[in-house]
């Protein structure tokens, strides 16, 4: 197998900085002097020759990577995530080793969040799922994209997202060249609910069990294949239901395949302003929404923008007690 790294030098004469964020990422896994071949494509001249294969190949983004095998087609790759998954992946952590919770609690206590999402993908690499709202919490798909370390992520469709969030996540797909597992509500469930409550019940009765049907058996279901899930929760936002929130926690809404299922909430420390001066400083894709006022996102019909000074949850669940905006995803202590 040889393997061939395209990188862009811009008209500057700078190299383009995806192309040394890949190089960083690939140096951080120690898999760079797996890359046989550095070829640079000048991006004010068609004739250099990273651009003649990138014309070749019909690729169009920088850095690529072309894989050629002794007695195969050349394949290519414009993800290093992806060649990384397909042909230079290390051996998993062994399962069968217990997690000890209170000892990573411990040892985390002062962590940052780039230190707990290492932690957490060293141990469980893509048996770790992120669970991505398409909200800010795009955060974590960032730091965890910058271990060069596998990981999974996992997005609830209820079916109710808004036509935004449903661009971000691919957009999000697209930027990151990762795969997402895309868990939906199951129809047996979600058909008789509908048919015999309507679309629009938790107006009446409250969102419970409207959640309990399009978020949280779905997110059972999938969460069910893995060992370890990480959110974006933070404290501040809510002090009644999150003010208690550790950066490890053994989960007690959820089972892994193992059974117990260890929870990381790598930015629990951080405030919304910090979030998002992260994803200012990095140029993260983000959420057209929160370009309209709306600070946390949720599904379309329980979600609205908030005024300058409101907290970002009085755009969920606006017509109930402040106690019940949860979903029933992260369940407090007190309800434990
Ligand atoms: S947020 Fe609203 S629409 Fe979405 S699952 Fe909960 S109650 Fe249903």
């Amino acid at each position: 197998m040889h393997i061939t790294m395209v990188k862009k030098r811009l008209a500057s004469g700078e190299p383009c900085r995806k192309c040394a964020q890949a190089e960083e990422l690939l140096r951080k896994r120690d898999l760079w002097n797996r890359v046989d071949e550095v070829v640079w494509a000048e991006e004010d001249d068609p004739a250099s020759p990273g651009m003649v294969l990138a014309a070749q190949h019909g690729v169009e983004a920088a850095p690529f990577y072309l894989v050629k095998h002794s007695d195969g087609p050349v394949e290519v790759f414009v993800s290093a995530l992806k060649l990384i998954k397909a042909h230079l992946a290390t051996p998993k952590a062994s399962p069968a080793q217990p997690y000890d919770v209170a000892s990573a609690r411990e040892d985390l206590a002062r962590a940052t969040p780039q230190e707990v999402v290492s932690h957490a993908l060293t141990r469980f690499g893509a048996e770790c799922a992120i669970a991505f709202s398409g909200s800010d919490d795009v955060v974590l798909i960032d730091l965890a994209s910058q271990t060069g370390l596998p990981f999974s992520v996992v997005v609830v469709d209820t079916g109710r997202l808004h036509a935004e969030t449903y661009r971000f996540i691919e957009e999000v797909r697209s930027h990151y060249g990762i795969e997402i597992h895309i868990t939906a509500p199951e129809p047996a469930e979600l058909e008789p609910f509908v048919r015999e409550k309507g679309l629009f019940s938790f107006l009446e009765d409250g969102h419970e069990e409207c959640c309990r049907v399009r978020k949280v058996r779905p997110l059972r279901r999938a969460l069910g294949g893995y060992r370890a899930w990480m959110t974006g929760q933070r404290r501040d936002q809510t002090f009644i239901t999150r003010s208690d929130l550790e950066l490890v926690e053994e989960d007690t809404a959820f089972e892994g395949k193992d059974g117990a299922l260890a929870k990381f909430n790598p930015i629990a420390n951080w405030s919304r302003d910090l979030v998002w001066q992260y994803i200012r400083d990095y140029e993260l894709p983000h959420n057209a929404l929160h370009h309209k006022g709306y600070a946390s996102i949720g599904c379309q019909p329980c979600t609205r923008a908030v005024l300058p000074g409101q907290h970002e949850r009085e755009g969920r669940w606006w017509w109930e007690d402040e106690r019940a905006k949860e979903c029933g995803l992260h369940p407090s202590k007190s309800d434990s």
